[in-house]
């Protein structure tokens, strides 16, 4: 059997062209080389990551796989291709979010400049990551959090047609480092969304101030500040409203690396604990013939085989985006909120397994415990997350529209359309094609169908019993609504994914199962909420069901878990 997660000793992603395979491969041929003990120790010694930006800036991995094909001067090789960025997030994420972070705020720091008209700004750009540099994206400060609106970055006119830029930014990623340190900010004397301005700032400059690193970490999250320092007309990269809409479709782009990097570390993570478990023998029998072990590794390998279909599914719905079908901006916060929250429980389910070894200076668990708690809170929280998940449900689950077939995008097609999203409002208006499809064709999986049924239940509950106009004010009580909603939306597209590569139907039973139970979960949580109405509390206690059992089906995900025992151990 062919495993469903990645693993580095036979990774071959034969649907990428030959330089994509051959940087995807270096990359995991560096982190091996190099070996699980200087990994972890330096992570421990906090020690920053210039090691891993030499061999990328080496290997042109940023360049190559960063640079779109309009600014790439010819080569081939150069292009913005979601599939291949998916693959290295998630490859890094393996090894450890140390080195998948500097390369996601990189992303981001691409994130406005690749938006802008402003050539001269893109050539910059360009040079910087040909010559081996990375950026930062500059949105957050101290005193705002998630209120982007409240920018403290003020740029002043210099009276000869450019600007001093004066405040501060927090929690920026490359900060220490970066050549392009894309900055929010709004222009002094300008009211309202006009004064917004996206602009371009260089580390390495003496007006450019790192004032330190915010957390205790081998990545660098700076604090920093520009005094007084000068913007000129080819470092603006937005002005007005378009600047907010940049600083939105760049976390649209960026937050879609989060999943993957999620993934990967889960992926490591359960590869040390199953062979760890499978290996240690208790009162005469190893660890993994307790049956509530086995439930654990099941329920991890089940929600990670769920997670990794979903995202990939994902992928093509980013890839073929345009200005008629804008589906990917409900998966992508799916992506963002779910799927890292299902990594979150991944590894509470496996350390909760292996106990002390996730606290041992030399294993890889203990690194995954700590940095898998950052992706779910990092570039909107679950709650954000959920907030813009909800303004897409009324149009998913009651108004279908037809679109032609989205085929798997492995395709070496350069993604332009991510950098030219228009507008992020009319959110509510986007349509879906039909989710009851993607589950009539696996009707007959036992609990994608009584899943169906929940689903449908949320519809009629929608239908007969919706929030009133003060619950729709609670966003307590709609943060559990979303949560049902979402496990709709992220069905569908497993199911999608599970029909486009041929999933065995016994793991997809197997991940439907949880679903069962979490929406279950979901819904009892909804009946305590105090604003519950008597129907809803009603229909809550009518949508809890228990899974299809089925012993054999689940002895077969045993055996495919049981099987990853020994399957791969990093090279020490
Ligand atoms: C390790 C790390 C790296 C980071 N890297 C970068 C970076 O490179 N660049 C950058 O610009 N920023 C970066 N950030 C900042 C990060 O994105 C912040 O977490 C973000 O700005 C939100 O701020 P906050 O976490 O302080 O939460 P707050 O904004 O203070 O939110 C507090 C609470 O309010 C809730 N809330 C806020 N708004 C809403 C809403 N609209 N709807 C529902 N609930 C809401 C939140 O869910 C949360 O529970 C980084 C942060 C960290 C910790």
């Amino acid at each position: 059997m062919t495993s469903l997660l990645f693993n580095p000793s036979d990774y071959d992603p034969r649907h990428f062209d030959a330089e994509t395979r051959r940087l995807l491969r270096a990359t995991i041929d560096w982190f091996e080389q190099r070996g699980k003990r200087t990994l972890v120790e330096k992570y421990h010694a906090k020690e920053f990551h210039a090691d891993f930006l030499e061999f990328a800036a080496k290997e042109n991995l940023f360049a190559t796989l960063l640079t779109p094909a309009a600014d790439a001067k010819g080569d081939p090789d150069k292009r913005w291709d979601t599939a291949r960025v998916a693959a290295l997030s998630e490859i890094l994420g393996f090894y450890g979010l140390s080195y998948w972070y500097p390369w996601q705020v990189t992303i981001l720091g691409l994130g406005p400049v690749w938006q802008s008209a402003n050539p001269a700004a893109r050539e910059r750009a360009a040079k910087l990551l040909a010559d081996g540099g990375v950026c930062a994206f500059g949105l957050s400060e101290k005193d705002h959090g998630a209120d982007i609106y409240a920018t403290d970055m003020v740029l002043t006119p210099d009276g000869e047609g450019g600007y001093r830029a004066t405040g501060g930014k927090y929690y920026i990623g490359n900060g220490n480092v970066a050549g392009v340190v894309s900055v929010f900010g709004r222009i002094e004397g300008v009211e309202g969304p006009d004064a917004y301005v996206f602009f371009v700032a260089d580390s390495r400059h003496e007006n450019y101030h790192l004032v330190k690193n915010v957390v205790p970490s081998q990545i660098f999250v700076s604090e920093f500040r520009l005094e007084d320092y000068p913007v000129t007309a080819d470092d603006i990269l937005h002005t007005g409203p378009a600047a907010f809409d940049a600083a939105l479709n760049t976390v649209n782009v960026g937050k879609f690396n989060l999943c993957f990097g999620g993934i990967g570390i889960a992926e490591h993570a359960f590869y040390e604990a199953i062979t760890h478990a499978h290996n240690r023998i208790l009162y005469g029998h190893p660890v993994t013939d307790f049956p509530h072990v086995k439930a654990q590794f099941v329920d991890a390998y089940a929600r990670l085989v769920g997670s990794k279909l979903f995202c990939d599914r994902a992928v093509d719905y980013f890839r073929s985006a345009n200005p008629d079908d804008r589906r990917y901006l409900l998966f992508n916060p799916v992506t963002k909120m779910k799927a890292t929250t299902e990594a979150e429980k991944i590894i509470a389910l496996l350390t909760e397994v292996v106990a002390a070894k996730s606290f041992e200076a030399d294993s890889y668990l203990t690194v995954a415990a700590t940095d898998i708690r950052g992706l779910p809170k990092l570039e909107g929280t679950v709650a954000v997350n959920l907030a813009l998940i909800l303004k897409f449900m009324p149009n998913y689950l009651f108004a279908p529209t037809e679109y032609p077939p989205v085929p798997t995008r492995h395709d070496a097609a350069d993604d332009e359309f991510l950098f030219r999203q228009g507008p992020a409002r009319g959110l509510g208006k986007v349509q879906f094609h039909d989710w009851r499809e993607a589950y009539r064709t696996f009707v007959h999986v036992p609990n994608v169908e009584r899943f169906a049924l929940q689903a449908e239940g949320l519809a009629e509950l929608l239908m007969t019993a919706p929030p009133s106009a003060e619950q729709q004010k609670d966003l307590d009580f709609l943060l559990t609504l979303g949560e049902l909603f979402t496990l709709v939306v992220y069905g569908q597209l497993i199911l999608e994914q599970a029909e486009l590569t041929g999933v065995d139907p016994l793991v997809l039973d197997q991940i439907f199962d949880t679903f069962v139970r979490d929406f279950s979960g979901y819904a009892v949580a909804l009946h305590g909420k105090p604003s519950t109405t008597l129907p809803q509390q009603q229909w809550a206690v009518g949508q809890i069901r228990k899974p299809v059992v089925d012993a054999e089906r689940f002895a077969h995900v045993w055996s495919q878990v049981e099987s990853l025992s020994g399957a791969y151990e990093m090279r020490p």
